[in-house]
């Protein structure tokens, strides 16, 4: 009994040996572990210290709890000045009442990132530019505990950007008057004011004044562009007729239409009133989708265009039984100088311009612009082609 009582105190102390044993290289290994993550936090954290854009973390209320040294290099508050204070106080505010709602909405009540461009001002009192991504991080509730602002100062490559608007506006503005010159002065002569043609002087000169309408269309677009960019875009609404519009931008391809058998189908709702719209630019989109459609469409195909009103608004509806767009080049048609693939060989006349343009004034007035396209081309006709579809509220445009 004795001998047996020996033997289970030496098993029992064996075993808290190992017990001990096993407990301490559990420590050992946490601690271990918790070196690590020291050593990868202190990693993050000197990543995040000497990251070149400004990184802010806030509580849920945007009271600012840490800034990185780059927030303090490009507002110009010392961090010390930073920490406490409200997010975007020492160095916001210069934005109207409507963005900081828009993105308080975004980041707390929608609970996802919010992204655009910001001016700012630095604590000497200059102003900047900033592109701007608030993101709110979650605990496990899902509650929102933290955001986090990352902002880049673009204060430079935006001057860059209008120094290069400027530069395409004035060479714009410079080569459309000899250009209008030659064109007038072609005209003249291609009506014979100048003297009888024969075949071929009409054919040179054909080519010719042909080429100079190419020129000043890229011209003039390449004006509205300078002006989108450099927001010099005016708008002047006043009463104006939808008809009366889209009917210009027919007779403008009227004889292209002949040339290709392309039949021009008109669905215009009766009564439709005059709404109050920027003249000048809103008969650029009829003429731009119009002509896209003519253009875009091969020998006996048929376009229609429908204007109707729809509840407060009036759309426009420009359907082709085209070449359709196809699906990779979708997301990209309203870029400025993007060409889908399968138009450059049909019609290499485009600059990728037109849609960028048509996009800009429709937004412009408060409008909408979106279309559907099928491209391919063993669908039988009326099966494949592109309808581009703008809504524009009525009589909401402001003059600006
Ligand atoms: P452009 O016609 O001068 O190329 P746009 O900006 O008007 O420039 O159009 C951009 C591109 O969108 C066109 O090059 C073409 O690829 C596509 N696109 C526009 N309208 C149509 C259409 N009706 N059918 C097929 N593709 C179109």
């Amino acid at each position: 009994m004795y001998c047996l009582g020996i033997f289970r105190d030496v098993t029992e102390h064996k075993k808290m040996e190992e017990e001990l044993k096993n407990k301490y290289e559990e420590i050992e290994k946490e601690k271990e572990e918790t070196r690590l993550l020291a050593q990868n936090l202190e990693k993050f954290k000197l990543a995040v210290e000497s990251a070149s854009d400004h990184i802010v973390i806030t509580d849920a209320e945007g009271i600012i709890l840490y800034a990185n040294k780059a927030t303090e290099h490009i507002t110009g508050y010392p961090i010390r000045e930073i920490i406490g204070a409200k997010a975007g106080k020492p160095w916001g505010g210069l934005m109207d009442k409507d963005f900081y709602v828009k993105m308080w909405k975004v980041i707390k009540q929608d609970k996802k990132t919010f992204k655009g461009e910001i001016k700012n001002k630095r604590k000497n009192g200059q102003i900047y530019d900033a592109e701007t991504s608030i993101s709110p991080i979650f605990n496990k509730n899902g509650e929102v505990e933290f955001f986090v602002s990352i902002e880049r100062d673009i204060t430079t490559v935006k001057e860059i950007d209008r120094a290069k608007s400027e530069f395409v506006s004035l060479a714009s503005h410079q080569l459309r008057t000899p250009l209008t010159a030659i064109s007038w002065y072609l005209e003249e002569v291609f009506d014979e004011k100048t003297g009888k043609l024969n075949k071929q002087q009409k054919e040179y000169l054909n080519e010719v004044q042909n080429s100079s309408r190419r020129m000043i269309d890229l011209i003039n677009n390449l004006l509205n562009l300078s002006r989108i960019e450099l927001g010099t875009f005016a708008i002047m609404p006043r009463s104006t007729d939808l008809v009366e519009l889209a009917e210009d931008a027919i007779k403008d391809v009227v004889l292209q239409a002949r040339l290709k058998k392309i039949k021009i189908e008109k669905d215009y709702e009766e009564g439709l009133s005059k709404i109050n719209l920027d003249p000048k630019l809103t008969a650029m989109v009829f003429q731009n989708l119009v002509s896209n459609a003519i253009k875009y469409t091969p020998e006996n195909g048929e376009i229609n265009i429908k204007i109707k009103k729809e509840g407060e608004n009036a759309l426009i509806v420009v359907k082709d039984t085209g070449y359709g767009i196809p699906k990779d080049a979708q997301s990209k048609i309203f870029t400025k100088f993007y060409r889908a693939d399968n138009v450059r060989t049909q019609d290499p006349n485009g600059n990728g311009l037109g849609l960028y343009i048509v996009k800009a004034i429709v937004e412009k007035s408060k409008g909408k612009i979106w279309f559907e396209s099928e491209e391919d081309k063993s669908l039988p006709a009326g099966r494949h082609g592109t309808t581009f579809f703008v809504s524009l509220p009525l009589g909401k445009a402001e003059s600006k």
